[in-house]
């Protein structure tokens, strides 16, 4: 129902159709099973920093602008969507809208001292959630339908450069366990993440994929590339082949900080939509 990467309008084609709250960052629709969370630059704030940590996982921070957050109303319904069937859209501010990122499965939360609105140090719930992947949606990975587990094999295999591309792309596209302990989850989103930087600089085979020459040097473990999220999310983005690009220095310098870094990065987004056609 919605589109991975598209942008909507918060009011008109989320809460006009789905209702639930206008403001602030959860919205729980009484009378459908979903849960939408919004991420974005206004958290920040309020001390919020949603993003991805060092090992892939993307934390978000719960609802509460004043004082200690509690685990009730939106915070609860992160914490026990699973049980009660509800599934987790969570949206990224961008530009005048929201574009949707992909739905979540809750993981853990932990508390931590962040400031609230007036700058009071509090206790905010920060939530691990694993986004997934568009791909896996249809083998039943989501919380409201029937379970298919992973084999073990992918999420306990750690990635190497060793792997071939299709190996690679198989571990960055592979589901999370939903029946793992916390720290099997973690694992596996974190091999999934770093799978898919080595396919990136795989697929590109020592070349840059934005202006097409060589890797500036070459380094222990191979040419020098950078890979680069195409979708922002924090710049980590889903880890997806379309997703990523490897580029060298100066072209991801640019992606970021030029002055026409988003016409650049649509170009970029195209380019690596022909090369994954041409792969596939
Ligand atoms: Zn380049």
């Amino acid at each position: 129902m919605f589109e991975t990467g598209k942008i909507y309008n918060r009011l008109s084609d989320i809460h006009g159709i789905y209702k639930g709250q206008q403001y602030g960052g959860i919205a729980t629709p009484a009378e459908y099973p979903f849960i939408f969370i919004f991420t974005g630059d206004a958290g920040g704030d309020y001390g919020y920093r949603d993003g991805y940590d060092n090992e892939g996982v993307f934390n978000y921070t719960g609802e509460g602008q004043i004082g200690d957050m509690k685990m009730t109303k939106g915070n609860l319904a992160i914490r026990d969507h699973q049980k009660n069937r509800k599934e987790i859209y969570l949206f990224e501010k961008f530009l005048s809208g929201y574009r949707f990122v992909g739905l979540c499965n809750y993981i853990d939360n932990r508390i931590e001292k962040l400031k609230d609105r007036n700058g009071e140090l509090r206790n905010a719930i920060v939530f691990r959630l694993d986004i997934i992947n568009a791909q896996n949606i249809d083998k039943a990975q989501t919380s409201t339908s029937k379970v298919v587990e992973a084999p073990k094999a992918v999420y306990i295999t750690k990635p190497n450069k060793s792997k071939s591309l299709q190996q690679l792309r198989e571990i960055a596209l592979s589901s999370t366990p939903i029946h793992a302990s916390a720290q099997e989850k973690i694992q596996s989103i974190q091999n999934r993440s770093t799978a898919i930087k080595l396919y990136a600089k795989k697929r590109a085979n020592g070349i840059c994929e934005g202006c097409n020459e060589t890797a500036p040097f070459e380094t222990k473990s191979g040419p020098y590339l950078e890979v680069h999220h195409l979708t922002r999310l924090a710049d980590g983005g889903a880890d997806l082949p379309q997703n990523v690009i490897a580029l060298c220095p100066t072209c991801h310098r640019k992606a970021h900080y030029s002055l026409d870094y988003l016409e650049f990065n649509n170009q970029l987004i195209n380019k690596v939509a022909t090369i994954e056609a041409a792969l596939s």
